[in-house]
């Protein structure tokens, strides 16, 4: 049996982070990864293939510029499923040669197969050719991640009626689609596929989605989006969801409507990818959605040696904090001392348009009963917005009433994934609404919008 410091199971953004740290404290580290190639879901399937689609159709569509060139504006007439492709294909293939060169280059063997545990030290794993390698570990770091949740009730064929797998694996351009749930990704898919013009319905069973964002921000978001023409029906439940004769899709809702459709998204939740551990046999259980319970510290699971992160663990389930749980995890293991995490991360939903947040929202703020004020800006009145034909996108920024301290900034717009950074720095590092007056920012940029929403706070303050 092969001996090893630390077994990882999933190359996903957890497993990578953890293997390369430990193998830099002079670890024995094998990952272990069910697929042929490495990367995970966010590689594969998830945060790289779906940012690629997006960054396909935003520059073939030419969505940037329709603010000046008017909505007819197109870089290229028809957009089709080999448009799509291409650019993902080529961007996958590129970020795993990184990621084969970056395990390579540390020494951590990986082995393609899948893991199953056959006690708390021992791992099988059962490859391609159908035998099972045995190894053994001192800790072990399971992050699986997820797999979307298929319900027997939607007809999936993977062709009409898809997964949020799916839908990038091959990818089409249907004439019209029903997307079917309000979260992170289901609002990600439905706004790609509506900037290309396509008709998008979105069905959200609860009333109201994306319930961690500012409430201000999120009613913007929709009036943009029903401004373009998207359907939202939300407070309603799905009935059924059947194929026709004639591969269309008719999704009937439980007040009786119908929206018919050439493609389907079925992207409402995803479920721990534990079934195929054998988690007993180690002394552990998952939740009822396939979830692993974790002290949030130390990252270790209800046995001490065996460590679990990334999605597998739940909230927030993104790629970013992924990576930072599989370092703590491995610096934990190994016994290496870690400051406490910084308070505030921040959290990027790359809809079209972008919406990114860090600290707290004006619900939150309300709720703690802090005494705050708001500052506004509208990137229309940035320099660089009328350069760049921007008539949407906001910053809104909180501050402390009685401490001028910065309590949460909150993006809707072009560039609000990148600039939620300036915000999350000040915010880590306790700093005030005078940072942003006192401090000069360059010109023309959209980054002057922290200035224009601290100076609309200040003039609010008390002086
Ligand atoms: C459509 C979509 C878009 C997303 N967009 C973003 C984004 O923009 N930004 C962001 O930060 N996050 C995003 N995410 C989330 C991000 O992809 C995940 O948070 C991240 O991939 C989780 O990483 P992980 O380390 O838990 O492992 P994962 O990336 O989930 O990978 C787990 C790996 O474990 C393997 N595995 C499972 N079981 C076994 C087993 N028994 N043996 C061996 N291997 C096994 C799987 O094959 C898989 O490759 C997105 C997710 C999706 C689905």
């Amino acid at each position: 049996m092969e001996r090893y410091d630390l077994v990882v199971i999933g190359s996903g953004p957890a497993g990578r982070r953890a293997g390369v740290q430990a193998a830099k404290l002079g670890k024995q580290v094998l990952v272990v990864e069910g697929r042929r190639r490495v990367g995970g879901v966010s590689v594969h399937t998830g945060t790289i293939p779906s940012k690629t689609l997006r960054e396909t159709v935003l520059n073939l569509s030419g969505w940037r510029e329709r603010g000046f060139y008017g909505h007819s504006y197109r870089v290229k007439a028809e957009i089709g499923g080999d448009d799509l492709g291409h650019r993902l294909g080529k961007t996958l293939e590129h970020e795993v040669n990184v990621l084969e060169h970056q395990f390579h280059r540390n020494k951590i063997r990986t082995v393609s197969g899948m893991a199953r545990f056959t006690g708390p030290h021992e791992i099988a794993i059962g490859r391609a050719d159908g035998s099972d390698l045995r190894v053994t570990a001192e800790r072990i770091l399971i992050c699986v991640g997820t797999v979307p949740h298929r319900p027997d009730t939607i007809p999936f064929d993977d062709l009409a009626v898809v997964d949020s797998d799916r839908i990038v694996e091959v990818p089409r351009v249907p004439r019209s689609l029903c997307v079917i749930g309000a979260g992170v990704i289901g609002i990600e898919y439905a706004t790609i596929f509506s900037a290309m013009d396509v008709p998008v319905t979105l069905v959200e069973p609860r009333e109201t989605f994306l319930d961690f964002i500012d409430r201000e921000v999120i009613d913007e978001f929709v009036h943009d989006l029903r401004d373009r023409g998207m359907i939202i029906r939300t407070g309603v439940a799905v009935a059924k969801v059947e194929k026709g004769a004639d591969g269309w899709v008719t999704t009937t809702l439980a007040d009786g409507r119908t929206i018919r459709t050439e493609m389907l998204l079925y992207a409402a939740g995803r479920t721990g990818a534990t079934d195929a551990l054998e988690l007993a046999k180690c002394g552990l259980t998952a939740d009822h959605r396939g979830r692993i319970t974790v002290d949030p510290k130390t990252l270790q699971t209800a046995v001490p040696h065996i460590y679990a992160a990334g999605d597998v663990i739940g909230f927030p389930s993104l790629a970013s904090t992924s990576m930072e749980q599989g370092r703590i995890a491995a610096c934990h293991a190994f016994g290496l001392p870690l400051p406490p995490a910084p308070q505030y991360f921040p959290y990027g939903i790359y809809a079209v348009p972008e919406i990114s947040t860090v600290g707290m929202n004006e619900q939150e703020v309300r709720a703690r009963g802090i005494s705050y004020e708001v500052g506004i800006a509208r990137f229309r009145e940035t320099s660089r917005g009328h350069i760049m034909g921007l008539n949407t996108g906001m910053m809104k920024m909180l501050f402390s009433l009685k401490t001028r301290r910065l309590l949460g900034v909150h993006i809707l717009g072009e560039g609000a994934t990148e600039l939620i950074h300036i915000g999350q720095a000040v915010l880590n590092l306790k700093g005030t609404l005078d940072f942003f007056i006192e401090n000069t920012f360059n010109y023309p940029t959209l980054a002057e919008a922290y200035k224009i929403a601290a100076l609309d706070a200040w003039n609010r303050m008390p002086k």
